[in-house]
């Protein structure tokens, strides 16, 4: 028989993570030791005082059940307690917080809880590629964004058309950036909202990398913006704040009926987080502070090498305020893909192709800072040895 898949799988790109792990096996198999400054997933290993607790929490017969789609209570109203501490906004844990399997997957579902086909829904440019996968499941239709150096990286509401914002059912927005490592302030976020309520737009903000930030830099919430909670919900992680990408958890918060939507959508896809996991998850959302800091300690120390390094190498980049990503200029006379190829093949150095974030992502590569400084010190000798 002849199987044919559905054809929105045909309209997707193929996944960037995919291509780049196939073209560096091909290269490992030539016994070539690669670097990978690729795939943004923290070589720290998750605080020992989380998998203290998740060994603890392993042991109880009743965490080895279905658990609520939602979450426990008592992880969301940790969640909650998190939020009023480190942004001093208050969200009632049982009708503005859902636990999530990881906040992709939360993405992911936003879309099938709001976009309907033909709905146009506003992606940056270049951005986390699920805003896209989520809108195209169902049937939505992407309006690009483009985030522009000239712009601090952050989108131009203003120069969206009329007809568009009109049209638009929901923004995608994520500061601090993935893949630019630029921030946002306040005012930029009160732009987002007003532009949302005066065209009734959705507000998603993807806050995956709030606690990832160096030289004093605080990232904000969306909900210290009057009037967030009339169109927005946030979606927050624990993969990265706490290296627990893995782990497969993390929340949303906000506008009682978004979360409500999405909750709808779990109950009928998902059976939720495993309890032990929310368990050690309260422990990480209570505590930690100390080694939180040690980590970003590390990453500081660790961008400020790679960003001397490729300023060195004549590639023109800013040193993040936030994340763990460096976003590059690549050479003259390259593409974001040729030049990525060529330091993949010649110097065995994986870097992501900022085309593969989106077209507006073209003439850049994003470095992840995940690695040992040595190792970065190695791949930047190696990416130099090149003569570019
Ligand atoms: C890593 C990342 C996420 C998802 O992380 P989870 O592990 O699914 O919680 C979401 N958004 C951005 C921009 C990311 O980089």
């Amino acid at each position: 028989m002849q199987i044919n898949l559905a054809k929105r799988l045909g309209k997707l790109p193929p996944y960037l993570f995919a291509e780049l792990d196939r073209l560096k096996k091909e290269v490992q198999a030539k016994g070539v030791d690669v670097i990978s400054l690729g795939i943004g997933d923290p070589d720290l290993p998750t605080p020992h005082y989380i998998v203290t607790a998740l060994r603890r929490a392993a042991e109880k017969p009743v965490n080895h059940r279905y658990p609520d789609y939602e979450g426990m209570e008592s992880f969301r109203a940790a969640a909650a307690q998190w939020y009023k501490r480190r942004f001093g906004v208050n969200f009632d844990a049982r009708a503005e917080v859902c636990a999530l399997i990881g906040s992709k997957e939360g993405i992911g579902n936003f879309s099938t809880a709001v976009v309907d086909p033909g709905d146009i829904v506003l992606i940056p440019d270049p951005g986390y590629p699920v805003y896209f996968s989520g809108c195209t499941f169902n049937g939505g239709e992407a309006y690009f964004l483009p985030l522009k150096k000239q712009n601090g990286f952050l989108p131009e509401f203003s120069a969206v058309p009329s007809e568009i914002a009109r049209r638009a059912k929901l923004l995608w927005i994520n500061y601090p950036n993935n893949p630019t490592g630029a921030v946002a302030d306040l005012s930029f976020f009160k732009t987002a909202v007003d532009f949302c309520l005066s065209n009734n737009i959705i507000l998603a903000h993807d806050l995956a990398y709030s606690e990832i930030a160096y030289d004093g830099y605080r990232a904000p919430s969306v909900f210290q913006v009057e009037g967030a909670r009339e169109c927005a919900v946030e979606f927050h992680s624990l993969s990265k704040t706490f290296s627990m990408t893995g782990w497969r958890v993390g929340f949303v918060v906000g506008n009682a009926t978004l979360v409500a939507g999405l909750g709808k959508v779990k109950t009928n896809m998902d059976s939720g987080v495993f309890q032990g996991i929310q368990e050690a998850a309260i422990t990480a959302l209570e505590g930690g502070e100390e080694t939180l800091r040690e980590y970003c300690r590390i990453y500081k120390e660790r961008r400020d090498v790679m960003v001397a390094a490729l300023r060195d190498l004549g590639l023109a980049c800013e040193a993040p305020k936030a994340t763990f990503y460096i976003w590059a200029e690549v050479p003259k006379g390259y593409t974001s893909a040729s030049f990525s190829e060529r330091v993949l093949k010649e110097a065995g150095v994986v870097i992501t192709p900022g085309s593969g974030f989106g077209n507006s992502g073209e003439g850049y590569v994003r470095l992840s800072i995940t690695l040992a400084t040595e190792r970065l010190k190695e791949a930047a000798e190696r990416i130099k040895a090149l003569k570019l």
